[in-house]
């Protein structure tokens, strides 16, 4: 398939509109169940015959559909019948966080095929940095097994600040002369498509998550920070320019704390594993005793093993985590009243805490939210664990040539 990709993701050419074409009549073949004739064809894309006619040419050519049969008609023309041979598409999917990059291949039911994760990672505005993300890209997609030919594109879900329709990323490799998106497309001769990380957290939710059949929801991702993705009337929103459900940057915090952002009482400040690492280690040093194993070199504990000794029944991870439910819940009862959302999904790493998160956020909620936006409204743990974000990634590829919908 790459052969008909050649052409940049920035520049929609007539080679993008015909590759859409395409991706249509493989569409509307599979909907069919058996196989269609060029005329169809025509009538359902509304394009010329000869239009039809290249088109179809091409995709046998390329090894895509094969003639079945004839079709029988009144006046002794008879059309050939085209069907589908044996092909899966695969998306090439991305996700940079702060302290980790994962690179996959996802198939349109976005089911992660090959993955691999490099923990080691910590994710600098540079472009040595830069290099080293295409470097592992490269070297994943080698490794994957899938042949090129099938790869539709490359969906990369990065923190920070994105504009998707245009594909900059903002918070970080801003130093480019182009948007990221687009120098990635030319760097590794694919369309990319990206947006925030969160919010493709969230459209892997809305896809093949919780949030399926729902049409007003809000999507927490909270893992080192803490994100948001919006559901309104069955949509994620991305907002004016893809900068919607900064809900870490809503001022529901302390009021004492600088964020990253430069304010001062930012939730994503005291909800989150920043914030954990933080007040653990605040505690520990006030005296408090704990089971897990304190640093000698003054470093802090990760927070995923504060997690874990929560889970274990630690009591100053179990009472930390609580109070930061508690907070969530406060803030979350706010969107409540905004939104009134039928049902709030809690993703990323704090998802396993399900049973000591459950009743803090309620009871925080439920300080703040109005009676009746909160009778209404349920709230779930993501099931789709680490690769949640990559899967989300891969459907922005699906997505944009209409091979899946929100
Ligand atoms: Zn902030």
């Amino acid at each position: 398939m790459k052969a008909i990709f050649k052409s940049n993701f920035s520049e929609i050419t007539n080679e993008t509109r015909l590759m859409q074409q395409k991706l249509r009549i493989i569409q509307v073949i599979s909907q069919n169940g058996y196989g269609v004739t060029v005329p169809d064809i025509c009538k359902e894309l509304k394009i010329s015959a000869p239009t039809g006619i290249k088109l179809v040419n091409e995709l046998q050519s390329e090894g895509f559909l094969s003639v079945v049969g004839k079709k029988e008609t009144l006046n002794g023309r008879k059309p050939a019948i085209y069907a589908l041979k044996n092909v899966n598409f695969y998306a090439l999917s991305v996700e940079i966080l702060l302290k980790r990059i994962t690179v996959g291949v996802i198939d349109s039911k976005l089911n992660t095929v090959y993955y691999r994760q490099k923990t080691d990672f910590v994710l600098e505005n540079t472009p040595e940095c830069l290099q080293d993300v295409e470097a592992f890209i490269i070297e994943c997609l080698g490794n994957s097994g899938v042949g090129e030919e099938s790869i539709l594109g490359m969906g990369l879900g990065i923190t920070g600040r994105v504009i998707n329709e245009t594909g900059d990323s903002l918070t970080f490799f801003n130093f480019l002369d182009q948007p990221l998106g687009e120098y990635l497309s030319r760097t590794l001769d694919i369309p990319v498509f990206l947006n925030n990380d969160t919010r493709c957290f969230g459209m892997a939710e809305k896809i093949i998550g919780k949030a399926k059949d729902v049409n007003h929801a809000i999507i927490i991702n909270l893992s080192r920070g803490l994100g948001t993705s919006l559901i309104i009337d069955n949509k994620i929103v991305n907002g004016g320019m893809g900068f919607a459900g900064e809900m870490g940057h809503m001022q529901f915090g302390n009021k004492e704390k600088i964020c990253l952002c430069g304010k001062k009482g930012c939730l994503g400040n005291d909800v989150g594993g920043y914030s954990l690492e933080e007040s653990f280690m605040d505690r520990v040093y006030e005296g408090e005793k704990t089971m897990v194993e304190i640093p000698e070199d003054g470093s802090s504990v990760r927070y995923d093993e504060i997690l874990m000794a929560a889970l274990k029944g630690d009591d100053l991870s179990i009472k930390l985590i609580q109070e930061m439910g508690y907070r969530l819940g406060h803030a979350l009862g706010n969107i409540l009243n905004l939104l009134n959302p039928e049902l709030i999904i809690i993703g990323g790493k704090f998802a396993k805490l399900k049973t000591l998160l459950l009743d803090p956020v309620k009871t925080g909620m439920s300080g703040s939210a109005l009676v009746n936006p909160l009778q209404n409204c349920n709230i779930e743990f993501s099931e789709l664990g680490d690769l949640g974000g990559l899967k989300g990634a891969g459907a922005l590829v699906f997505e944009y040539f209409e091979l899946i919908k929100q």
